[in-house]
């Protein structure tokens, strides 16, 4: 009875049984593991191994509760290193299905098996075979009608189990592991695998493209894996696998780091994939919270957080040239006067040659002066009216070298037109880019208030007439708290008496914007910021966020000048491909799928 009981605690599930065996496999020091499901578990699960086997005795004591191999005193729980080491999970098998443990030490070919029903040895007999395990659990929850009650569909209980395969397959890339459901093989995936072949294996479907490399280290908290670009984003969590110290692990905490970095790339609700490896020092995870093991403790939660907030994020912006395909990505060579004509297209009759002149635009592999605090006009219509596109040699003398910029969306483009009287069209090398000049708009202002007011250089504006603003008594107290930080994001700012303040200079970038309204956004952002580690950026994001959507809205009409100036600041920002909100800002048509859709393949 009470091994029932405490079944219910370790395995609920088809997948349950399916991930202790698993772990029990790789404690085993196996190099190949079969894992073959039936009716989505409910009629049998079987794990068989090439392990260390068990020799008779030891199988006999392993169905037994709190028999474990894995630690011999306390001091052991203070490091360990396998997966097992409470001894319950082929007790708590046991107990609720018919299960047949076969085993075999790998040094002698005396085999053991033994059947046990509802935690009941019906029998044990010698076996001979080949060295390993082969653990068989038929009829989960027979005996346990409220349990099996609680059981999905066999769709439902099989994706379960597809989850626990494929987060063992991603962590074990050295085991040999196959996945066999209803008698049909789904996965044959060979040892010694890399990751990258592990991902390509498991995710047929993902395009490399929109995977990201992560790899960084903070404060002992090593961050390693690939991140899926906001194209691959998803309704639900679903494709996040976390491995903390290669152990498959939920940490709500995880998800909340990869929802930060990714709340300006992403509208609500969506969730990007990610394949994650979060390594650090054992003694800092606490593996011991939960009897499945599934969610892990940090002793210093913070740094863990930014650890994957700052790989995350430096590997969505060094890569962040995912739309463009093209390969030559010298930083070096000053692009070719003209663009040369798009190689899929050998057909020069078919070339329209009295085209309206095009201003295009040459965007040199090399830093752009990363926002400059004057937009740079002059040079930017320069470079746009000269029909030879040359690098805007103006600025480039000295492109600050250790900030090496990402690449920008484009080698060159020419802006072909508008529709719409909105959507701006962009021809690049790599096909037909659509543009939306709003969305576009705001992640220019975005990056390029969030990089002054990081760095604490926010130009203000100072305002002809200072403006008298009277709070709100909840907001007055907010503004009077956090005057120092609303001064250094740009704002001058007075104490008039009571809740009314004298507004006399904002951050430059919103100059357009009712002070007002700015003032009490920014002042609720800050306060909220509060004592969050890393209060200063989130601060920072709200109020740029909140900010740029007005100041976008605020003007209606773009002229053919500003777009231009638009199209060449977008493409030095860190993350040209969506606007702070989530939305795109690009959408992009290659030759390729061009040629597709025309059936010219
Ligand atoms: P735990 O893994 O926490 O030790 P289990 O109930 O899962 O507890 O297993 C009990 C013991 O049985 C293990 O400690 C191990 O010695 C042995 N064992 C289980 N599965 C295998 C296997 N596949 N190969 C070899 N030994 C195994
Ligand atoms: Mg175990």
């Amino acid at each position: 009875m009470i091994n029932k009981i405490a079944a219910g605690e370790v395995v609920d599930r088809p997948a349950g049984v399916v991930k202790e065996l698993v772990e029990n496999s790789l404690d085993a020091g196996a190099t190949a593991i079969t894992i073959s499901v039936i009716a989505g578990g409910r009629q049998s699960i079987e794990v068989t191994d090439n392990g260390c086997g068990m020799s008779r005795d030891d199988a006999l004591l392993s169905i037994e509760r709190h028999a474990t191999s894995k630690i011999a005193d306390v001091e052991d729980i203070e490091r360990i290193a396998t997966f097992g080491f409470r001894g319950e999970a082929l007790a708590a098998i046991a107990a609720v299905s018919r299960m047949t443990l076969r085993t075999c030490p790998a040094d002698s070919n005396e085999g053991t098996e033994i059947e046990v029903i509802g935690g009941r040895i019906q029998d044990v007999r010698e076996v001979g075979g080949p060295p390993g395990t082969r653990v068989t659990a038929r009829q989960l929850f027979f005996n346990v009608p409220a349990r099996r009650k609680f059981l999905r569909t066999d769709a439902t209980e099989l994706s379960h189990i597809r989850q626990v395969v494929l987060l063992y397959a991603l962590a074990h890339t050295n085991v040999a592991l196959r996945w066999i459901v209803d008698e049909r093989e789904v996965i044959n995936a060979a040892a010694g695998a890399t990751l990258e072949q592990r991902l390509r294996e498991l995710f047929p479907n993902l395009p490399a493209a929109h995977l990201h490399r992560v790899e960084g280290e903070h404060d002992g908290v090593r961050v390693h894996g690939y991140v899926g670009g906001p194209q691959l984003a998803r309704g639900d969590r679903s494709e996040q696998y976390i491995f903390i110290n290669r152990r498959p692990a939920s940490a709500p905490l995880i998800g909340f780091a990869l929802n930060e970095v990714f709340q300006t790339l992403l509208p609500r609700g969506r969730h990007p994939v990610a394949f994650l490896f979060v390594d650090l020092d054992p003694s800092g995870v606490d593996v011991n919270v939960h009897p499945t093991k599934k969610e892990v403790r940090f002793r210093d939660g913070a740094s863990v957080r930014d650890a994957v907030i700052k790989s995350v994020r430096a590997a969505l912006i060094t890569t962040g040239a995912t739309v463009s395909t093209t390969p030559d990505r010298s930083a070096t060579t000053p692009p070719s006067p003209a663009p040369p004509p798009p190689p899929s297209f050998p057909n020069a009759l078919a070339t329209i040659t009295d085209l309206p002149p095009p201003r295009a635009f040459a965007f040199p592999r090399r830093s752009l002066s990363p926002f400059p605090a004057e937009p740079p006009a002059a040079s930017a219509t320069a470079a746009a009216t000269t029909a030879q596109p040359s690098p805007p040699a103006g600025d480039a003398a000295a492109p600050p070298p250790a900030e090496a910029r990402p690449s920008s969306p484009w080698a060159w483009c020419r802006i072909l037109g508008q529709v719409g009287g909105l959507f701006v069209v962009l021809e690049t090398e790599d096909g037909l880019v659509l543009m939306d000049p709003h969305a576009a708009h705001e992640r220019v202002l975005y990056e390029r208030f969030l990089s002054q007011a990081l760095e604490r250089r926010v130009p203000s504006q100072g305002l002809l007439t200072p403006e008298t603003v009277e709070l709100p008594p909840h907001i007055a107290p907010k503004v009077r708290q956090n005057l120092d930080i609303l001064t250094s994001f740009g704002f001058g700012i007075s104490e008039f008496g009571g809740d009314t303040f004298i507004v006399d200079a904002v951050p430059s970038v919103f100059g357009e914007l009712p002070a007002r309204d700015l003032l009490i956004e920014a002042a609720e952002a800050a306060d909220q910021g509060g004592a969050r580690s890393g209060a200063e950026r989130w601060s920072v994001e709200r109020i740029a966020r909140a900010a740029c959507r007005a100041a976008v809205k605020a003007r209606d009409r773009l002229t053919l000048e500003e777009i231009e100036r638009l199209v060449i600041e977008l493409a030095s920002t860190e993350m040209p491909y969506t606007c702070p909100h989530g939305r795109p800002t690009l959408i992009h048509f290659g030759f390729r799928e061009l040629n597709r859709k025309f059936g010219r393949a």
